[in-house]
């Protein structure tokens, strides 16, 4: 994988291509953004780029080093991730007595802290003397999707490059250059939000299964029957609740948005569910226009409000609580 292989944040790949082309690469980074959009491929490709032997601002995919990188079989580029739920502290140590030595084989040495919120307090404190005083040949890439978790001390030892998610066009070029039909890329794309992980690891019957219970829970909330059921099972799953509150509202707001076009006797061509025409249809004359409108701004608000990672139990009660009784709230 080469910069060109990555899709989207092709602001972040400038930035990083001209630190290599000018030969001023930081010596701490700070990767922060949403899940699966690139940044443990970005910060392996930039290791490949500062020591590969063939090019300057990349990877070649050809030369020793980039092959030995890719196999993971290159004792200059070190990968750290949490044990459990920590990185700790001699997870740590052996990261910094490694930094100090010059390389073996490289450049440049790489260090890869993904989770980076993860580590302990003894570990954090470790990595900020190494920080504060970096050996000109070692680079540190801390990855995060949680940066407000990581200490100031820190994040202001790093140079922070705040990863976006990968537009929807892209995600769906991608699915059907791998071969899905239009149709199933368009619905996946909508559904995963920028992660384009999580689109090509979907299975689309687990989708379909996921947008039908959806649905009875759209008709549901406009009808205003019982939601217990559904609610019932959402909250026995809390520990993924967030990844599944926001396929659930995502779906949610697709649904609304059709229903919106279907009243405002759009183009049927622009549906975002185009298997539901019919269904969506026979909903029609259940909301008003201005109710749906309504609707979805509660839909969006939610997701809004879930982008923005507050406490995930409170806002998994308060996000339900305010769509079943959307009408009155
Ligand atoms: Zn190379």
């Amino acid at each position: 994988m080469a910069f060109k292989d990555i899709i989207g944040n092709d602001r972040i790949k400038r930035i990083l291509r001209k630190t290599l082309q000018k030969k001023k690469i930081p010596n701490s980074l700070l990767f922060s953004g949403p899940e699966g959009v690139g940044m443990k491929d970005m910060a392996l490709v930039m290791a490949k780029a500062m020591n590969c032997q063939q090019k300057k601002d990349d990877a070649c995919e050809v030369c020793a080093s980039c092959r030995a990188i890719n196999s993971r079989n290159f004792p200059d580029v070190m990968e750290l991730s949490p044990i459990g739920d920590v990185i700790r502290i001699d997870q740590m140590r052996i990261l910094k007595q490694t930094a100090y030595f010059r390389p073996m084989v490289a450049k440049k040495k790489v260090f890869i802290v993904e989770e980076a919120e993860k580590m302990t307090d003894e570990a954090s404190n470790s990595l900020l003397k190494i920080l504060e005083e970096p050996p000109h040949f070692s680079h540190i890439i801390l990855i995060t999707q949680n940066p407000y978790m990581i200490i100031p001390t820190i994040k202001s030892r790093c140079q922070v490059l705040t990863f976006s998610r990968v537009p929807r066009e892209n995600i769906e070029k991608v699915l059907t250059e791998k071969g899905y039909e239009e149709e199933k890329a368009k619905i996946i794309s909508l559904l995963v939000r920028g992660n384009l992980k999580q689109a090509i690891s979907l299975e689309w019957e687990e989708i379909q299964a996921r947008r039908r219970q959806t649905w009875q829970f759209f008709l549901s909330l406009i009808k205003e029957e019982k939601t217990s059921h559904f609610l019932k099972n959402f909250s026995s799953t809390r520990a993924v609740a967030k990844e599944e509150l926001s396929k659930v509202l995502e779906i949610l707001s697709s649904f609304c948005r059709d229903l919106i076009l279907i009243k405002e006797k759009g183009d049927v061509h622009l549906l975002l569910n185009p298997d539901y025409e019919e269904e969506i249809k026979k909903t029609e004359k259940l909301l008003s226009l201005e109710l749906s409108m309504n609707f979805l701004t509660k839909i969006e608000y939610a997701l809004y409000a879930l982008g923005k990672n507050l406490n995930i139990n409170l806002l998994v009660s308060s996000i339900f609580s305010s769509l079943v009784e959307w009408r009155y709230a």
